[in-house]
């Protein structure tokens, strides 16, 4: 349970907080610290709110977000991509996503997140306050801590498609995906594919990327059966071994398909 609550008017008094109070966390909307049978607990936290981090911002060809920016406001902002805000809607419940900002949403690292990949598809990087700027796929799978300023999401080749896979729109995710692709079959210039759900962390499937850009993927149906054979879930009460199997190399052919068709 929280029992202090410390509220920092700067970045510089907040990475002190952080480096002074042994096992304190950045709250960034509390969604995921406050939610039953999460493991980021703490009983000392450190908020961001008076730290100004939510604004929206395009520079040039680089969309600067603020770690700060609630999910809701992502939806409602015009600058930001169509894939980020339907990312930003597998969220079901508006309340939660009144709340939750981004720089929690990777802050959180969950298997089940939408935004992480499709923020690795969208080449996105992070400003932060102890690391300096990172690429988001660095900051999650080296499980750092630092206090993130702001995501630059660049602009990019290609188009961009992501999908949950759930039982329901109020229901864990099951499988996660997010592919981004330049060209169309017989001529991939760039393709990025990133899958949530699988292993306690966002995935990317670099082989079955390498085979799309070499052409030793031709079609769909090769397509399918390279992700579902390279991805490895366990059964849980969400699936079987074999239907996450099929079902992950389904959503990614899917999401494929849908880069190429929007490209046309
Ligand atoms: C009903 C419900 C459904 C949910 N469904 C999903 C879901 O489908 N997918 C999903 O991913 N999450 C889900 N969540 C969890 C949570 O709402 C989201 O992950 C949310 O985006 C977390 O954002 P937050 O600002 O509330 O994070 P917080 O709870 O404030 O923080 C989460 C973690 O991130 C760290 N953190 C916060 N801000 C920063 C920052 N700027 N820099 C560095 N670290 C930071 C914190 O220290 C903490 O470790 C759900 C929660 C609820 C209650």
């Amino acid at each position: 349970m929280i029992q202090e609550f410390m509220t920092p008017t700067s970045i510089e008094e907040a990475v002190v907080l952080k480096k002074t109070r042994s096992g304190s966390l950045y709250f960034g909307g509390g969604t995921e610290i406050n939610h039953a049978g999460s493991s980021k607990k703490s009983d000392c936290v450190i908020s961001l709110e008076k730290l100004g981090l939510n604004s929206v911002e395009q520079n040039g060809n680089q969309l600067i977000l603020g770690a700060s920016v609630t999910l809701q406001e992502l939806i409602d902002a015009p600058l930001v991509p169509v894939t980020l805000q339907k990312a930003a809607r597998h969220i079901y419940s508006r309340n939660v996503r009144n709340m939750a900002t981004l720089g929690g949403n990777i802050g959180a690292n969950r298997s089940d997140s939408a935004l992480i990949p499709c923020l690795i598809a969208l080449s996105a990087d992070l400003d932060t306050a102890e690391d300096g700027r990172i690429s988001v796929e660095d900051y999650i799978s080296g499980n750092k801590q630092s206090l993130i300023l702001s995501v630059i999401v660049p602009k990019q080749k290609g188009s961009c498609v992501v999908k949950k896979v759930s039982k329901s729109s109020a229901s864990s995710a099951i499988i996660t995906v997010a592919v981004r692709i330049d060209g169309s079959w017989g001529n991939i210039n760039g393709a990025v594919l990133a899958v949530g759900g699988i292993g306690s962390q966002i995935m990317r499937l670099w082989s079955v990327e390498d085979g799309l850009k070499s052409g030793s993927i031709k079609n769909r149906d090769e397509l399918q059966l390279a992700v579902s054979n390279v991805v490895a879930p366990q059964t849980d009460v969400l699936g079987s071994v074999s239907y996450k199997k099929y079902i992950c190399g389904v959503t990614v052919a899917d999401c494929v398909d849908e880069c190429m068709e929007v490209a046309l």
